[in-house]
């Protein structure tokens, strides 16, 4: 019988990890999205779409799917699932492993303001009037009312209303390369970038053009997650999920 994996996708790695399983015969897989765009591109592997209603929902769908094991390949932003995520793989047993690329760190040239979370980098931006580049996305836009005098340039996967009074929307998605990065900031004559510390490759483009271009950013740091297990690359998930499942085989060959 295929060892059944449930992931928690939202990041490129999740998407990467279920493909490669969905290919395995050895492995039975799906996908689970937030459901946070509305223009969802499909993964090669089965997947699922919404939240599960809490821990207990999870709970229940895990029991449900007959997980063997979860992975928690969450953005590094999206905390409350990946604290569900902990609780319900100790309070099931199912085995759970966290995919997570490494923060970016600064590197020279860099000026960068670190702040704790979306409200301080509101007030980071200080009084004068500024033009602000971002893509921290619809959900965290609103701590930016706090700062209304700045002119905001916001790159989402989808248009939103910011329902801010001199805000723009930019529906773009990544990967973003830095020469359009750099023409970006330049032709909108960006003061400043506020962004969260992802640590993806894909977005990464932004920070290097504010370097070239010396301009500071505000920097949202990750926040606290459970301590799990946790790799940083799709093919350490894959071998550790194929040594979990060969262990797991083993026990059923022996019973
Ligand atoms: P969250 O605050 O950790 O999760 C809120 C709820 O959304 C969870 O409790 C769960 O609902 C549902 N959920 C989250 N991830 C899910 C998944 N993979 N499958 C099924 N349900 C899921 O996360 P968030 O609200 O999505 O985002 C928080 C931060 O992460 C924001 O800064 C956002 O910009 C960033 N982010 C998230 C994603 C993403 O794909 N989620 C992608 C990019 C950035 P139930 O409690 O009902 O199970």
């Amino acid at each position: 019988m295929a060892f059944r994996v449930v992931i928690l996708g939202g990041t490129s790695e999740g998407r990467l990890l279920s493909e490669q399983l969905a290919g395995d015969d050895g492995f039975s897989v799906v996908l689970s999205f937030a459901g946070r765009t509305r223009s969802l591109q499909p993964p090669r592997a089965p997947y699922r779409v919404g939240g599960f209603g809490g821990v207990p929902g999870l709970i229940e769908y895990l029991r449900a799917e007959r997980c063997a094991a979860l992975v928690d390949a969450t953005h590094p932003f999206a905390a409350q699932m990946s604290r569900h995520a902990a609780q319900a793989a100790a309070l099931t047993g199912v085995a759970l492993l966290r995919v997570e690329c490494p923060p970016w760190q600064p590197v020279q040239g860099d000026r960068w303001i670190e702040v704790p979370d979306m409200a301080a980098a509101a007030r980071a931006l200080g009084e004068r009037p500024l033009r602000v580049f971002s893509s921290i996305g619809r959900q965290e836009v609103a701590a930016f009312r706090a700062a209304p005098q700045h002119e905001y340039l916001l790159r989402a996967v989808d248009d939103f209303d910011p329902g801010l009074p001199r805000a723009r929307v930019l529906a773009a998605r990544g990967p973003f390369e830095l020469q359009g990065e750099l023409e970006l900031l330049a032709r909108e004559r960006i003061d400043i970038i506020v962004s969260k510390n992802a640590g993806t490759a894909a977005t990464y483009a932004k920070l290097a053009a504010a370097r070239a271009l010396q301009l500071p950013v505000v920097m949202v740091v990750r926040p606290a997650l459970p301590v799990v297990p946790t790799v940083a690359k799709v093919e350490s998930a894959a071998s550790w999920l194929r040594a979990l499942a060969d262990r797991h085989q083993a026990r059923l060959d022996v019973s």
